[in-house]
């Protein structure tokens, strides 16, 4: 099943968040049955970010946003450790520091957006404006209802400049919240996660869904789509984060770029390199100017008939 198609939020279509099953499993039993697809999708979004990576032209940047123990954190260990760590970037938006406030609610999002040729997963993000800033009438409606228009606009101007945006809403339920809250009490291992947000926010669920249906509502564009995975079971959020991910870099159709030198004249400079540790002590150092010197002969010979080439 394609997950890009089934868990895409149709721009401007109502989502009811309660009617989505949160348990959704597809065909698969369990961790089992998925793992060799898992494996793929991992090798798979390696293999395409090494090619942006080379390309260098354009960038991706993958925003995740969640209720709390909604497996914000799972995900991003899932696809960073697919991924050479040089190319990648992750950055968690918390409550903004006094600094932050004191910009436009952009300004802190927009610093870290990713350079061309890197991956960057935002854990939170700039929606958390029409969130926890929504539900927590932190700024007056007739702020925070203006901003869907200008992320909208936002995330335009960003894949226009050559940044593919993607996100994920990970869809648990209630109940795998709290089923979730007390693992982190019952293992020693996961105290340091609890926090006393965690309860109050959670008082406020119908709030937040609400909120969240608002965003995918009204921010999943056709440039930038809002995913709503079901996400109670960890394995199952991984499977389908991972194979979307591969579908989006795979639709990019990115190339291996050329190389930036002549790699005949290279290879002549490996062979004279060769010869010269071939030739070991005994090859003294006019053996091995004479090496280089055939080297840049043939470089020279090329280089010629290049131009020879360019003028006919
Ligand atoms: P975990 O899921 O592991 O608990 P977390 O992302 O919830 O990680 P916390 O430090 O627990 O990290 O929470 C960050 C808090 O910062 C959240 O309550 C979030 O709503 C809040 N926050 C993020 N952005 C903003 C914002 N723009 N305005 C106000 N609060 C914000
Ligand atoms: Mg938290």
């Amino acid at each position: 099943m394609k997950y890009s198609k089934r868990f895409r939020v149709e721009p401007g279509s109502k989502v009811k968040l309660a009617d989505i099953d949160a348990g959704f499993k597809d065909r698969h039993e369990d961790r089992e049955s998925a793992q060799s697809e898992l494996e793929q999708n991992s090798r798979r979004l390696a293999e395409l970010q090494y090619l942006m990576y080379a390309e260098d032209q354009r960038s991706l940047l993958i925003v995740l946003q969640a209720m709390d123990a909604g497996g914000k954190d799972g995900v991003v260990n899932h696809v960073i450790s697919a991924m050479n760590p040089q190319g990648c970037a992750v950055h968690a938006f918390k409550a903004p520091s006094a600094e932050e406030l004191a910009h436009d609610y952009l300004w802190r999002i927009h610093r870290v957006t990713p350079a061309k040729g890197q991956v960057t997963i935002f854990n939170r993000s700039h929606y958390e404006d029409v969130l926890v800033v929504r539900v927590h009438d932190l700024v007056p409606k007739k702020v925070w209802s203006k901003r869907y228009d200008e992320i909208n606009d936002f995330e335009q101007f960003l894949t226009e400049n050559g940044t593919h945006v993607v996100k994920f809403f990970l869809h648990i339920d209630a109940e795998e919240q709290l089923a979730r809250f007390k693992q982190r009490l019952d293992d020693p291992g996961r105290h340091w996660k609890i926090s006393e947000s965690d309860y109050s926010e959670r008082a406020y669920w119908d709030q937040y869904q609400a909120a969240f249906e608002d965003v995918l509502e009204k921010c999943s564009t056709e440039h930038a789509p809002w995913y709503v995975i079901p996400a109670n079971h960890k394995w199952f959020r991984n499977l389908a984060v991972s194979q979307i991910l591969v579908e989006t870099l795979d639709s990019l159709g990115m190339k291996m770029p050329p190389a930036r030198v002549d790699i005949a004249a290279m290879r002549a400079k490996y062979h004279a390199a060769e010869a010269l540790e071939e030739g070991g002590a005994a090859a003294d150092g006019a053996d091995a100017s004479s090496a280089e010197r055939e080297a840049e002969s043939q470089h020279g010979k090329k280089a010629k008939k290049h131009k020879d080439k360019k003028k006919s």
